[in-house]
């Protein structure tokens, strides 16, 4: 299907190449940026990455293009050699084919310090260094070592960031003992220990569930979250949400079976973003408006985006205020028989809801500090310079509640930590149709009385 969105974006891509290829810059980025904006294909928005990349002249902005790439293409030659290139860890020398003739290029900068990265021997997944405890941590299992027996022991050391490296390193290694299950009623995937069995889908209670064979790129939950929040707990919470609508219909409490909560571990990618946001805007000072810019440093920990394809994102975005402190490492084992949901979020497209979620975050905090109480204008942001520093894979607890009401089906979440509820509610109308009767009662009531006290004026007068 051809539309007019997909013959402009087609336009502003050839138009933004062949302004990159003419060597115009800023021609070229105002199509390409544009092009990013239009909903491009991945291959698309790879394509105008790598031109982005090309004419960037600032090294933070490239490497940011360069990191959106490995997102959408974790394999790509061409982003994962400049990014190699950019961090020091390989020289366009080591590139050059043998017999090339020789480039007098401009002098070398400083060397850029290469980050190290250890990987872990029980999982592969990638250590951090823990200062305070001064050791490595994986971030997956919560296995831990010395640095230095580290390099003794011969772990694998990754240099560069994690998104060149993760998506090969850590995905393969899931040496799983549990297996999944695929439901054909909604579709969810759920993650079964070895020698659990399931008869039925726990979201839907179809009994169509199959076991699939998964992507070996799969990648594994890192840590999860324990329940705080018991059965009895849930119902009271959703029984007290029940109560609390006062728009809600009178035979809305028969409808929803209490009984009927179940928990389940729903599938996160939570974020940690670093860096700067650029913005500018024009500010009213007297009778002119002034361009104003500025930046703010970004340090967001654990932006949440909802990977489960069973319960709608915008329900579980209203009840996820979860203290994550009380995170633990994944272990199969915690599982203990309750039904876990497998991602279904890709990875790189939950990253694109996150870098909005703090763009926005970002301008909230703009207008409501830097310009309060200005007027102001084309306000306009860049989270180029915002960069992702760690993602992990959450599994994270709620109840949950389906129930039909006139022939709706509708979803209610407890949050297993905090009891907070989120729900579909339906409405009626009946209270404020009794408001509008009784203020039209009202209306009446007076116009009958002026009018009876002007037409006894009336006659008085006579
Ligand atoms: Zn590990
Ligand atoms: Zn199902």
């Amino acid at each position: 299907m051809s539309t007019s969105t997909d013959d402009s974006l087609r336009l502003c891509l050839t138009t933004g190449i062949a302004a990159a290829k003419a060597g115009d810059k800023h021609q070229a980025r105002l199509y390409l940026e544009r092009v990013l904006r239009l909903q491009p294909s991945p291959e698309e928005r790879v394509q105008a990455l790598l031109y982005l990349q090309e004419i960037a002249d600032d090294p933070v902005e490239r490497r940011a293009y360069l990191e959106q790439i490995l997102i959408f293409d974790p394999a790509n030659p061409t982003a994962r050699q400049e990014l190699a290139i950019l961090e020091g860890r390989l020289t366009r020398d080591q590139l050059r084919a043998p017999g090339a003739s020789e480039e007098t290029g401009p002098a070398p900068g400083p060397e850029p310090v290469p980050s190290r990265r250890f990987v872990c021997k029980n999982c592969g997944g990638i250590m951090r260094f823990d200062p305070w405890k001064g050791r490595l941590i994986c971030q997956y299992c919560g296995h831990t070592i010395l640095p230095s027996e580290a390099v003794q022991a011969g772990y694998v050391v990754v240099e560069g960031d994690f998104l060149t490296t993760l998506p090969t390193e850590a995905g393969h290694r899931w040496q799983r003992q549990s297996y999944v299950v695929q439901c054909a009623g909604c579709g969810s995937r759920i993650i079964l220990s070895e020698g659990q069995f399931s008869a039925s889908c726990p979201f839907c209670g179809s009994p169509q569930v199959a076991r699939i064979e998964l992507d070996p790129d799969v990648i594994p939950p890192h840590a999860i979250l324990p329940f705080r929040v018991s059965q009895e707990q849930a119902v009271a919470a959703v029984q007290e949400w029940l109560g609390s609508g006062w728009f809600a219909p009178a035979d809305l409490r028969r409808a929803v079976r209490l009984a009927s909560i179940r928990r389940a571990y729903l599938p996160f990618w939570a974020f940690d973003f670093i860096g700067t946001v650029k913005w500018n805007a024009l500010v009213q000072g007297g009778s002119e408006w002034r361009p104003t810019a500025d930046a703010l440093s970004i340090f967001e920990e654990n932006v949440l985006v909802p990977a489960s394809a069973t319960v709608p994102a915008t329900l579980l975005e209203q009840a996820m205020d979860f203290d994550l402190h009380e995170l633990e490492p994944f272990a199969e084992e915690k599982l203990a028989g309750w039904p876990a949901e497998l991602y279904q979020v890709s990875l790189a497209d939950a990253s694109i809801r996150a870098r909005e979620r703090v763009a926005h975050m970002a301008r909230r905090r703009i207008t409501g500090d830097f310009l309060a109480g200005k007027s102001y204008r084309a306000l306009s942001l860049s989270t180029h310079m915002v960069n992702i520093d760690r993602f992990q894979h959450l599994l994270l607890p709620f109840w949950l509640l389906s129930y039909r009401y006139r022939d709706q089906l509708r979803q209610v979440v407890v949050n297993g930590q905090t009891g907070k509820v989120a729900g579909e509610l339906p409405r009626t109308y009946a209270p404020l149709l009794i408001l509008a009767g009784l203020a039209l009662a009202v209306i009446a009531a007076f116009a009958v009385l002026i009018y009876l006290i002007t037409s006894s004026g009336g006659l008085g007068a006579l």
